[in-house]
């Protein structure tokens, strides 16, 4: 009861609107009715990899953002977008109108490949390949070359999963997702052969998880193959029963994609394992990726020596992210977290989600962080009498900021839906301009 009064009052600001954020700002507004709580977005648009990361043709995941939408309309929430923090304002200022600072901010840059040749023309990282058929307006500009022969996208989990299965989908079968439209121009007349999804460990180690393999056994014009050579026959005692039964149920997968007729579907998505990409070959842009066959020793990578190439016009990596360095905070050295005891970075300056534990889980995870910072925070800091939102706004005018609220997310929706293509829930905006204006009340046409 102490600690309840000690909090009434605070004010807090968290950076980041994605799902860390909102399950956060969610958790305080319980914990403590009468906080005040700033949720501040660098775009001007709320729910960050619910919009951007999330697969355009998983919609039914995507449709948590009507849950954050409620949260977002608790009395003692408010959405701040189009402001940076670590540029529009630092993270000092911020910290000087708030009781305590919660950073959510995830892990938005690729890991990198860091083989010779991975700068060439047409090599992607996940966060830039996804963020391009997403709509993200950081990646708007990217037009990747779709124009011929062979994909490979690097990497064994789910957003390989959701790379390959977009590049391997009809304009058909994307016809109700939200995917950009200048993305879905390009898939439509793509001409790709073959996508090939490769894994540095075997297919007993991959992170697939088993509904989104099935899904491509469902494909209209692509037939998912694996190698009946790459599969074993059982799942080994080594894992627990759980385990296994996950594992043999990717495994039944992998088995029902080596019985697949190659030339039933005009392209093909091909899994292969146990290769890790040794150089990306080309001179103005990627002809090849040249691998070396592995095998996995207990938790490592081995290489064999044997090396073959996979002849391709394009390669994604979906090896994992990274956060941005802007905010100037600490980041653990080995695997790019922000340093923190259990969330607390430093009096009154928290974080949660990806950037405390790494790009990892599922979004529901985000919901355990948010209720354990709240705790945290709820017991450790006490309202100092800050100013809160009101001296942020104030600071907004000096700098003339133009900042959205969640009215104007709401126009910028609404202007998304009225423009869809049919069957398409919305058609994104791309440019923050374009959207801005909107909030404006001037008409613009999403790109
Ligand atoms: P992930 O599941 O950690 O997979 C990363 C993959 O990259 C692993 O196969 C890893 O291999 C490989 N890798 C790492 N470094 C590599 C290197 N240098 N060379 C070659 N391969 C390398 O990460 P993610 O796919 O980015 O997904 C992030 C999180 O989001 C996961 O929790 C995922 O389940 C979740 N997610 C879920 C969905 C969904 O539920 N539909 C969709 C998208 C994302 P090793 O195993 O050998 O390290």
């Amino acid at each position: 009861m102490l600690q309840q009064n000690a909090a009434s009052g605070l004010k807090i600001a968290i950076v980041g609107a994605g799902p860390a954020g909102f399950y956060a700002a969610e958790a305080l507004a319980a914990a403590c009715p009468d906080c005040e709580i700033t949720l501040i977005e660098r775009l001007p648009t709320p729910y960050g990899l619910i919009r951007s990361g999330v697969a355009p043709d998983h919609q039914t995941t995507k449709s948590i953002q009507n849950t954050f939408e409620r949260i977002a309309r608790l009395d003692n929430i408010r959405f701040v977008g189009n402001v940076e923090i670590g540029g529009d304002v630092s993270l000092d200022e911020l910290r000087r109108f708030y009781d305590g600072v919660v950073l959510a901010c995830g892990a938005p840059l690729d890991a990198p490949l860091g083989i010779p040749g991975d700068n060439l023309p047409e090599v992607y990282g996940a966060a830039q390949f996804v963020g391009w058929y997403n709509g993200h307006p950081d990646f708007a500009e990217l037009n990747p070359r779709l124009d011929g022969g062979g994909v490979v996208v690097i990497g064994n989990g789910n957003v390989a999963i959701d790379i390959a299965r977009v590049l391997s989908k009809s304009p058909d079968e994307l016809a109700n997702s939200d995917i950009a439209h200048h993305a879905l121009q390009r898939l439509s007349v793509a001409d790709l052969s073959d996508v090939h999804i490769v894994g540095r460990r075997g297919p007993v180690e991959a992170k697939f998880t088993t509904a989104e393999l099935q899904e491509l056994g469902e494909l209209q014009t692509t037939v998912a193959l694996a190698d009946a050579a790459e599969l074993p026959e059982t799942i080994g005692e080594e894992f627990s029963l759980r385990d296994r039964r996950l594992k043999n149920k990717n495994l039944e997968c992998f088995k029902a994609f080596a019985q697949a007729d190659s030339m039933s579907r005009a392209r093909r998505l091909r899994f292969q394992f146990n290769a890790r990409p040794v150089q990306v070959l080309g001179d103005d842009r990627v002809e090849a990726v040249r691998f070396e066959r592995t095998r996995v020793v207990g938790e490592a990578v081995e290489g064999t020596g044997e090396i073959f190439e996979i002849p391709c016009s394009l390669v994604v990596y979906a090896i994992g992210y990274r956060p941005s360095p802007m905010l100037g905070v600490n980041l653990r050295g080995t695997d790019n977290r922000l340093q923190s005891d259990a969330g607390r970075v430093a009096p009154g300056l928290y974080v949660v989600g990806w950037l405390k534990r790494g790009p990892s889980g599922k979004i529901g995870t985000n919901r355990i962080d948010g209720e354990e910072i709240a705790k945290k925070i709820i017991a450790e800091v006490d309202a100092s009498g800050r100013t809160g939102f009101s001296g942020l706004e104030k600071l907004f005018q000096e700098r003339s900021l133009r900042w959205t609220d969640f009215d104007d997310w709401k126009a910028i929706e609404a202007a998304e839906v009225a423009a869809a293509l049919m069957g398409a829930p919305r058609r994104k905006f791309v440019r923050v301009d374009h959207m801005l204006e909107v909030c404006r009340k001037i008409p613009a046409t999403p790109a």
